[in-house]
């Protein structure tokens, strides 16, 4: 490297392809990463004739149209008590300083605990970017087309009550690995409109009913008396819908 000459690194993967460049940054933990951008070409994976429709949810992250569900990551909630813990202890720890008149920027305790911080956000990141890394591939190994709802994040981060769980589960971001696995892989994605009503039609008759509040975690049709899982039969809806959609293409 530039100025420090060699340097000892950890490989986490084979470099696959031509290096165009690498990236050295460090993370707020202080631990450095070297990024590399390579070109290769990628070979699809082979079709497997599988559709799926997936509802993104609250209760459960992800559940599949074939009745299957992901929970959002159990790790998630414990995790989050003992950042808050820290971080509680962090604001004491700035507190103190500032009552002894010592500049944050030389507070050893403050640093200290500062830095634990930093690494627990980044485990807590790390986690949750491979449970989404393991999910999607395997989604884009399983099936050639996945059909998902088109999430309006912004509009629902607005509901203050929902906002938490959406930035924790982070959907945006497994539907973006789930757009780029596609586009390499030469599988499909069809996106549902948001107003798509998924979770008011029974999947088994067709019959729509009104709107649900999202305290109702099953129903019973009544014309068809077909009892519903809300979250599986939403996932149904939007498979069918994205079929629908992708064959009128
Ligand atoms: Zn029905």
């Amino acid at each position: 490297m530039p100025k420090l000459g060699l340097v000892k690194f950890a490989k986490s993967r084979e470099v696959e392809g031509r290096i165009l460049n690498a990236t050295v940054r460090r993370n707020p933990s202080g631990k450095f990463f070297v990024s590399i951008l390579v070109e290769t070409d990628v070979q699809p994976l082979k079709k497997t004739d599988s559709s799926i429709g997936i509802d993104l949810g609250i209760t459960d992250f992800a559940v599949f149209s074939d009745g299957h569900k992901v929970d959002n990551h159990t790790f998630t909630a414990k995790m989050e008590k003992k950042l808050r813990r820290e971080q509680r202890k962090l604001s004491r720890r700035a507190l103190q300083a500032k009552n002894k008149g010592i500049h944050l920027f030389d507070a050893q305790n403050y640093q200290k605990q500062k830095r634990k911080v930093a690494r627990l956000y980044e485990r807590v990141r790390n986690q949750r970017d491979d449970f989404l890394h393991k999910l999607s591939t395997d989604i884009i190994k399983n099936h050639d087309v996945i059909c998902i709802e088109d999430l309006n994040t912004k509009g629902m981060l607005r509901n203050h009550k929902l906002a938490k769980s959406i930035s924790d589960v982070s959907w945006s971001a497994f539907v973006s690995k789930l757009e780029y696995k596609a586009k390499w892989y030469g599988k499909t994605i069809v996106k549902i409109s948001r107003w798509f009503p998924s979770s008011q039609i029974c999947s088994e008759c067709g019959h729509q009913e009104g709107k649900k509040s999202l305290e109702i975690r099953d129903w019973t049709c009544p014309i068809c008396h077909k009892h519903h899982d809300r979250d599986i039969n939403a996932s149904k809806n939007i498979l069918a819908e994205g079929v629908r959609t992708l064959d009128l293409a």
